[in-house]
């Protein structure tokens, strides 16, 4: 997700007054500090010991599930499907520096769990400066400010006025908003851009899919967003030292009952006391695993109502740059909304002439039906379009297709038409006293994001724990 510049300007009002009632502060986390594991994985002694949990997923929920559950002492097993841990934190080093095809930034660095977790891995944070922002226009000229903050007003107006036009009808969509309150603005480059920035980028969704009611709901920290300089990927594998997990381990199928439950995978079927599954709403959603027995109505129905986006995240590295050096992001207000309207500049992070173009909305749908020819093509002639006889066909260019990777299903979780925060409160409950679910999805305050998947990996964990008590 891009750090939007709408959502930085209500950061800003809200740093000061939000940062006391953050459900999680520095000083919380340091409490929480974790005890070191032994070799085998458990301490001799704690309030999990003799219980078995298995975790399904090895991404940010899941693997920090089972660190809370083996610093307890419980015996863990983590099954991951694919032959490398993190899910949808996935860093690249192809290119020669680190680069992200999942996740990219921690967003609100103050009193975030994942800013807590980098400084306790190591990882370098490279900050997001709000002003280092340089967007262009068609032939390379550049809006003015005033223009800039004329459609971010307009956007706040939408914002605010979103829910009264809803009328309470859930089926009303920020587009169907846009178009009685604004049209023009989806007629003019400069809107188009802010409205990707803001609503497609964010949400990883066309503005069609986005509820109108409920498109606000949640909560974000304040701070400035973060870039981990070694790759996010060095979160994991922190968290990973230790632990059993089982790589290329697909699990087709989980049967709960009121003892225990089992776990059937290619490779046999196992059994546990406890069962954490954090695989992604996307592949909850295709039916990959079949539960017996079936999760709880209000868990089905949440699974239906929710959307999962689509980001179509392309990094392309050339020879050397012909763009400015300075800005941490590009922005191209070119006349199709999402097509690559925001670009992280790898130059200030890593001194690498190198770009992390992102297409959303509808025009990321093409991008990932685009073979690598015909993406070169597009991305040559946007660069062209904003930069001229400047700029230069790729180097080499990387991506990853998350809306056909199986065990994704799409880019992340958002409040669709027809969806409403209940339905992450949902996902949250446990779907049996054996059965729970975990990842971002199951996190109403900060779906979308790795510290949703951090924060539901605690609550899961403490809820495998609560219920031995019980
Ligand atoms: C392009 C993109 C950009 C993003 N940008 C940001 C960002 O800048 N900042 C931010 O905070 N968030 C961002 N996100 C969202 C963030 O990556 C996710 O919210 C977070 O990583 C989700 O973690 P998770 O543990 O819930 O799920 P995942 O990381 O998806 O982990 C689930 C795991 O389950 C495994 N699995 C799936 N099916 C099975 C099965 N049948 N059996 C066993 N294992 C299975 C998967 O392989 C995966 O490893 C981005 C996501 C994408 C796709």
């Amino acid at each position: 997700m891009p750090p939007d510049l709408l959502r930085r300007r209500f950061l800003i009002l809200l740093a000061a007054s939000s940062l006391s009632a953050l459900p999680f502060s520095r000083q919380a986390l340091a409490q929480q500090s974790r005890p070191a594991r032994t070799a085998s994985g458990a301490p001799v002694d704690g309030p999990g010991k003799g219980l078995k949990v298995i975790v399904v997923g090895a991404g940010m929920a899941g693997l920090t599930a089972a660190v809370r559950l083996a610093e307890a002492g419980a015996e863990v097993i983590v099954l991951e499907a694919r032959d490398r841990i993190g899910g949808r934190i996935f860093t690249d080093r192809s290119l020669g520096v680190p680069v992200e095809h999942g996740a990219n930034f921690i967003h609100g660095f103050n009193g975030n769990p994942v800013a807590d977790l980098s400084t306790e891995a190591g990882a370098t944070p490279f900050f997001i400066d709000e002003e280092q922002w340089q967007v262009f226009e068609r032939g390379g000229t550049e809006p003015e400010d005033f223009e800039i903050d004329d459609v971010f007003d307009d956007l706040e107006r939408i914002g605010e006025k979103a829910v009264e036009e809803a009328d309470g009808d859930p089926k009303f969509s920020l587009l169907d908003v846009i178009d009685i309150l604004d049209p023009a603005m989806l007629q003019e480059p400069i809107g188009n851009w802010a409205l990707t920035d803001t609503y497609e980028g964010e949400f990883g969704a066309p503005l069609a899919q986005i509820s109108a009611l409920h498109f606000d709901a949640g909560e974000i920290f304040g701070g400035p967003d973060a870039v981990l300089k070694e790759g996010y990927d060095t979160l994991l594998d922190y968290l990973a030292d230790g632990l059993d997990i089982r790589l290329g381990q697909t699990v087709r199928s989980i049967r709960h009952t009121a003892d225990s439950v089992s776990v059937d995978t290619a490779g046999g079927v196992l059994t546990a006391d406890h069962c954490i599954v954090t695989v992604p709403l996307g592949v909850l959603k295709s039916g990959a695993i079949a539960f017996d027995p079936p999760l709880p109505q209000p868990q089905q129905k949440a699974i239906a109502a929710l959307g999962f986006g689509r980001l179509a995240k392309v990094t392309v590295a050339f020879d050397e740059a012909f763009w400015p050096r300075e800005p941490h992001f590009i922005g191209y207000a070119g006349e199709t909304r999402g097509r690559f309207a925001d670009m992280l500049n790898l130059m200030p992070i890593h001194d690498a002439p190198i770009l992390t173009m992102v297409a959303s909305g509808d025009y990321a749908e093409r991008v990932d039906a685009m073979d690598e020819a015909a993406l070169r093509a597009d991305i040559t002639t946007v660069l062209a379009e904003i930069f001229g006889e400047a700029a230069r066909p790729p180097k080499a260019v990387a991506r990853h297709v998350w809306s056909r990777d199986p065990h994704a299903g799409g880019a992340y979780s958002f409040l669709a038409v027809g969806s409403e925060p209940a339905d992450y409160h949902a996902l949250a409950k446990p779907a049996s006293p054996r059965l729970h679910l975990a990842g971002e999805h199951t996190n109403a305050d900060y779906y979308g994001t790795v510290h949703a998947a951090l924060l539901s990996g605690e609550r899961a964990a403490e809820a495998v724990l609560a219920g031995r008590k019980g």
